[in-house]
């Protein structure tokens, strides 16, 4: 079987997230995800999908690790200790 994302090398692994097959150039060892999930993930905890970014930051997150400050904007939990924001 091949590689879902390049579709040129044979698939090794599988994607935890998405359960894609992929090869070694497009898996993230580290995080156990496929290339895309990874470029997808939560910049703070690392474990789930990002549902945004903070605002102040710019770093993206999950629903875990951000507040959602309005209907579009989010702000980490870092910052909104850094910055006193009332949840
Ligand atoms: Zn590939
Ligand atoms: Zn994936
Ligand atoms: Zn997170
Ligand atoms: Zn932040």
């Amino acid at each position: 079987m091949k590689c879902e994302i390049c579709g040129e090398r044979e698939a090794v692994y599988t994607c935890r997230l998405c359960g894609r097959r992929v090869c070694g150039d497009d898996y993230d060892s580290v995080k156990g995800v496929c290339k895309v999930c990874s470029e997808a993930m939560c910049e703070i905890c690392g474990r789930q999908l990002a549902i945004g970014y903070c605002k102040y930051c710019g770093r993206i997150g999950c629903e875990d690790c951000l507040i959602q400050v309005s209907t579009v904007e989010y702000v980490c939990k870092d910052c909104a200790f850094k910055y006193r924001l009332k949840h």
